[in-house]
Formats: structure tokens, C-alpha cells, sequence
């Protein structure tokens, strides 16, 4: 099979970015890969570890005659990015991103675009809550859908190009528009995690009065809880200021069901309990038969 594209270039070497690479070598369907980062540390780093065919010290001269050009840095740096490289871009080529809010990055990126470059905005809902560039691994995104955002009139076969691309990495795609995805994720992701960093607050609050108990019994429920609370904070923050419309909507809903559900403990209204155990229940249900999860007790972890 023939190569997707020739040349490849990475903007910000973090999780993502290094994922891509290593998947990209495994499917062999992506010819050189160059890459930048912005500290001599991180360039540093991925030198040593083979992490891209080619280190630049610019992200100009990385997206020099590159076919696609993936911008992998936090949500609220897109923009200065996509001024610094859009000089060196070559005509034809498609600029990409892997931000995980859509609209906020499509109003700083696509101005800076000059005519004839191709703008195919893209999200892979696949991460951990580890970060930098030795944090990568092939298999990131086998199974995992990558959310394909195409702009008003992008191209049509530039678009699928890219999709041939996430699908070789190992993911499945669909596509949607930038307002929906940010509600999606708004749903799925970013109120999660906000979620999980409250209550890992809460909880350290009480450790302090509780001594060391709360991490020393802590169970997997709050276990999980600190492992997304352990994600990037500087993507993280992005993440919030630029998805405040769509996260302050869906919070707000969770503060009404919080208080409901609330109300129905004080009431000790255990039928109400019940019937919303049991419609929560269901949607895991749901997620492990889609394959996006496994049923394995405690994620699998074992006796720990
Ligand atoms: P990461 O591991 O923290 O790596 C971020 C990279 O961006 C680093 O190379 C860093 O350079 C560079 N960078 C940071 N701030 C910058 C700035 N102000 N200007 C230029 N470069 C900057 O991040 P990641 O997890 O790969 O996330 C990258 C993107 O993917 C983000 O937009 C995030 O929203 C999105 N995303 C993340 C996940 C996830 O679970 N982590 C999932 C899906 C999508 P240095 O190393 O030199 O500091």
C-alpha cells in the first residue's frame, strides 16, 4: 500500500504527538516524520529516544515541504503556533490538530492559514494522564474514535486523506461539527474531569484533618478520581477557558441532579436512588458492549 502521505510534521512532542509517531511507524503509511518542540529539553529528549525521524530547532523549518502538519501543543497556544508556521507552509499541504476543543482552536488557528492550505481540525478521544514526550505508545489510539471536524468549505479529498490516516493509526472516526463536539465533550470528558479534580480537593481538605486516611484506605472509586485528577494541569486550564460555553452548561445540569439526588437521600427517597442507579448502570453497560471499555473488575487491575 502506498504511503498517506510523504512527510509529516509535528508541532509539541507530548503524549499525543509521540503516540502519532509510533503509530505512524507501525502502519508504515507515513513517510518522514519531523518534529519540534518548543524547550531544547523536550528536542533533546526525543532525539534520544528516536522520537520522530527528524528534530528541528524551528517549527518553521519542521513544516517545511511537509504533506500534513499535526499541531500537538496545548489548546490555548494553537494560535500563536499556527502564526509562527504559517510562512514555511507549502502549498497544498493540510494543517491539522489533535486540540480537544474544537471552536476555540478553529477561530485562533484558521485566520493564520494562507489561501490553499488545507485546515482539517481533528480530535482523537484517546488519552492518559501522563504527559511529555517519552509518555507515547503505539497502540494510544487502536480502537478509540478520532473526532474529524472539517471547517466550511474544507476539501473534500484532503479531508478523507486525513481520515485514511486515523484510521491506519488504529482509530475509527466520525464527523461532526465544532459546536457539537464541544458539547460532546463537554459531556463525555470535560466535566469529568473537573468533576474528579473537585472531589480529589475535597478529599485533600479532609485529609488534613483525617491524617493520612484518606489515601491509605483509598478504594478504586476514589482511585480513579485521582488518576484524572493527575492530568496536565497547563491542558487542563486551556481545556476550561476555551470550552466555557458548552462545560457551564452541562455542569449546570449537574449541579440540578446533584441537589436532586441530594434531596432524595435527605427525603430518604430510595426508590428515586434506585431508578437513577439503574439508568447509570445501563450506560456502562452500554460503553463496555460498544467496546470501548473493558468489563474486567477494577479496570483490571487485579488484587493491589
Ligand atoms: P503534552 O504531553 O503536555 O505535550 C505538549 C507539547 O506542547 C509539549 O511538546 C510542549 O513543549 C508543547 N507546548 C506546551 N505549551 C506550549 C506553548 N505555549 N507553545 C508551544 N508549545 C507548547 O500534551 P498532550 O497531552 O500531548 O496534549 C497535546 C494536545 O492534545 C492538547 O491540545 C490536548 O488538548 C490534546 N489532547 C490531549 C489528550 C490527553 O489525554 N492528554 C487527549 C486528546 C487530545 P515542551 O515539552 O517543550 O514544553
Amino acid at each position: 500500500m502506498s504511503q498517506i502521505y510523504d512527510r509529516v510534521a509535528l508541532i509539541g512532542l507530548g503524549l499525543i504527538a509521540s503516540s502519532m509517531f509510533w503509530a505512524m511507524k507501525r502502519s508504515g503509511l507515513a513517510g518522514e516524520v519531523t518534529g519540534y518542540a518548543r524547550s531544547a529539553e523536550t528536542r533533546a529528549t526525543a532525539r534520544e529516544i528516536g522520537l520522530c525521524d527528524r528534530v528541528c530547532e524551528s517549527a518553521a523549518e519542521a513544516v517545511e515541504g511537509a504533506d500534513l502538519v499535526v499541531l500537538c501543543v496545548p489548546v490555548g497556544a494553537m494560535g500563536a503556533v499556527a502564526k509562527e508556521i504559517a510562512p514555511a507552509l507549502k502549498p497544498g499541504a493540510t494543517v491539522s490538530d489533535v486540540g480537544s476543543v474544537k471552536k476555540a482552536v478553529i477561530s485562533a488557528v484558521a485566520p493564520h492559514l494562507p489561501q490553499g492550505v488545507h485546515f482539517v481540525p481533528a480530535h482523537p478521544m484517546a488519552g492518559t494522564e501522563h504527559s511529555g514526550p517519552t509518555s507515547g505508545f503505539a497502540e494510544l489510539f487502536d480502537n478509540k474514535y478520532c473526532l474529524i471536524v472539517p471547517v466550511p468549505g474544507s476539501d473534500r479529498d484532503a479531508v478523507d486523506r486525513l481520515e485514511s490516516l486515523w484510521h491506519a493509526l488504529g482509530s475509527k472516526t466520525d464527523e461532526m461539527d465544532a459546536d457539537h463536539h464541544d458539547l460532546v465533550c463537554a459531556v463525555t470528558s470535560h466535566a469529568p474531569h473537573l468533576i474528579a479534580y473537585t472531589m480529589v480537593g475535597v478529599a485533600d481538605d479532609i485529609r488534613r484533618v483525617t491524617d493520612s486516611e484518606v489515601i491509605k484506605y483509598s478504594a478504586a472509586g476514589f482511585r480513579d478520581f485521582t488518576r484524572i485528577a493527575a492530568s496536565d494541569p497547563t491542558m487542563w486550564r486551556d481545556v476550561f477557558l476555551s470550552n466555557k460555553d458548552a462545560t457551564l452548561e452541562i455542569l449546570g445540569r449537574f449541579t440540578e441532579e446533584l441537589f436532586a439526588l441530594q434531596k432524595a437521600i435527605r427525603d430518604g427517597d430510595g426508590d428515586h436512588l434506585h431508578h437513577y442507579f439503574t439508568r447509570t448502570r445501563a450506560i456502562r453497560k452500554g460503553i463496555i458492549d460498544a467496546g470501548q471499555d473493558t468489563d474486567a473488575p477494577d479496570f483490571g487491575r487485579g488484587k493491589v
